[in-house]
């Protein structure tokens, strides 16, 4: 972890303004609107939710695409990733690609097509749906993506408890969506003063670092917390956990400076946190390590700096993977 940027109390405050203007790295973005049926319309469809993210200063992406929801107009899975990946040549955005597989359908099918296509512009592999389905009949697929060193993510933990986000960890997820009971695995050290412990399962994710991804105003939408102040976030925060702060569903979130936003409104987030928020996502970026820290140096860092926020140190932010 980094050290706290050194931000003085005068400076805390963030307004929408800043924050639209502050260069913003975005791990957990599906892409919107109705499945595409021909090649054109699906490469328009991605390029035009980038050209969007783009505008919103989202310098870097991992778009979502469900392969298996595109093929209706008569397009094969590889066929869907190719048009994905012609619609990714947007000016100012550096837009990478994630499969994600629905449960209980091609997830097996959708691994394997990561691990095909990784290398490229498709930098991983993720899981969506309904946590009533299980994960544990394919066991094979998730040998192969991490035989084949493809990292993956996994939404878990949303409605399956911590239970699915004991299977995704197990299998190998490096990140985790949307996994707001985390909580249910903590108890409260009654006899030491320790207060909130997490317990087997959290305590994994915390240690290892592995990075939440979580998308507060589509959760609250979503019955994971009843409104924004009951959002586990900066619980997870203060004790530790790795998190980032994405849209997951922009139809729901707006972009993610609305997102930002609300979260200042919320929490009083300033620019330490919105700084921290952004390192965490660009350290756990689907990248290489070289990557991720011209990213940071060449982007991130200079435009908080020339924000006049005070220093902030890239030398402060050790590598730690
Ligand atoms: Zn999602």
């Amino acid at each position: 972890m980094h050290e706290t940027p050194d931000i003085s109390p005068d400076r805390k405050t963030v307004n929408r303004e800043v924050l639209a203007g502050l260069p913003k790295v975005l791990l957990h973005d599906h892409l919107t609107g109705e499945p595409a049926q021909t090649p054109e319309t699906l490469t328009a469809q991605v390029r035009a939710q980038l050209t969007e993210l783009a505008a919103d200063n989202v310098v870097y992406v991992e778009l979502r695409i469900s392969p298996e929801l595109h093929t209706h107009g008569g397009l094969t899975l590889q066929e869907v990733v190719d048009c994905a990946v012609a619609g990714l040549d947007v000016p100012r955005i550096d837009a990478r690609l994630i499969l994600t597989a629905q449960r209980g359908r091609l997830v097996a099918e959708t691994a394997d097509l990561a691990v095909h296509n990784h290398g490229g512009k498709v930098v991983g592999f993720d899981v969506a749906g309904p946590e009533a389905e299980s994960l544990a009949g394919h066991a094979d697929a998730f040998r192969r993506l991490r035989e084949a060193y493809v990292p993956f993510t996994v939404h878990a933990g949303l409605d399956g408890g911590i239970d699915s986000v004991a299977e995704a960890v197990q299998l190998g997820a490096v990140r985790l969506s949307h996994s707001v009971e985390l909580i249910d695995d903590f108890r409260i050290d009654t006899e030491g003063f320790e207060g909130v412990l997490p317990g087997q399962v959290s305590g994994w994710v915390r240690d290892r670092h592995i990075t939440l991804e979580f998308a507060p105003t589509l959760e609250v939408q979503l019955e994971a917390a009843e409104e924004l102040g009951d959002h586990p976030l900066t619980l997870l925060q203060q004790l530790g956990f790795t998190c980032t702060v994405n849209t997951g569903d922009r139809a729901v979130a707006g972009s993610l400076t609305d997102q930002f936003t609300v979260l200042a409104e919320a929490f009083g987030y300033g620019p330490e946190e919105f700084f921290d928020l952004t390192v965490n996502a660009v350290r756990a970026a689907f990248i290489t390590e070289v990557q991720r820290q011209d990213l940071l140096e060449r982007v991130i860092l200079p435009a908080y700096e020339a924000q006049d926020f005070e220093a902030l140190d890239v030398e402060a932010a050790p590598v730690e993977d």
